[in-house]
């Protein structure tokens, strides 16, 4: 769990390092502020992925008839996270999220696949992560190794210092099964 006094103590030592007053009037509830909002945008951190899974486990079955042959597919794009740099503590925002899979008879409700995604960005980490992650939760819950997500994000690390590529945009992809292999599948990632 989430140490919100120990962050406190830090972010007050963070404060006399910058060569601030930690008790001036505007700082003054600030380490209490911060440690706040770490314990809201970390709270990914208080889960293993089998948890996150557990947690949003909602199936359907999908009822097709598998004699047909077809492929189905589910695709939801632009699932709007954020999340956190593990190399500099730094926001990472406009993330937007594309997770496709194949079903295999159980289709995850998709309000819950947003929910996935929301709070696996709730972590300390690099943004292929987030993918990996998403991807190795979705084949858990919905029992399909056909998982494809996509993510563009902006890095606050990257548009806010040192070179400040400030349009600069990451594209990570997480192609699994056959997204692996087959374009047509891979078009609808796009
Ligand atoms: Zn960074």
């Amino acid at each position: 769990m989430i140490d919100k006094k120990a962050i406190e103590e830090h972010i007050r030592g963070i404060l006399i390092a910058l060569g601030d007053d930690p008790d001036r009037e505007g700082l003054l509830e600030t380490p209490k502020r911060v440690a706040e909002m770490y314990e809201e945008v970390f709270a990914g951190m208080n889960y293993t992925n089998h948890e996150i899974a557990e947690m949003f486990d909602k199936t359907f079955e999908d009822g097709v008839d598998r004699n047909v042959d077809s492929q189905s597919i589910v695709v939801m794009k632009d699932i709007d996270i954020f999340s956190y740099c593990e190399h500099h503590l730094a926001l990472m925002y406009d993330m937007k999220v594309n997770v496709a899979y194949v079903p295999k008879g159980k289709v995850i409700g998709l309000s819950k696949v947003a929910r996935v995604c929301d709070m696996v960005g709730r972590r300390l980490q690099l943004q292929e992560k987030i993918g990996k992650d998403i991807a190795d939760i979705m084949t858990e819950i919905t029992g399909s190794e056909d998982v494809a997500v996509t993510i563009e994000g902006c890095h606050s690390c990257v548009t806010a210092r040192g070179i400040k590529k400030t349009n600069t945009k990451t594209f990570t992809a997480e192609l699994r099964g056959s997204f692996k292999t087959d374009p047509a599948l891979q078009l609808y990632l796009k």
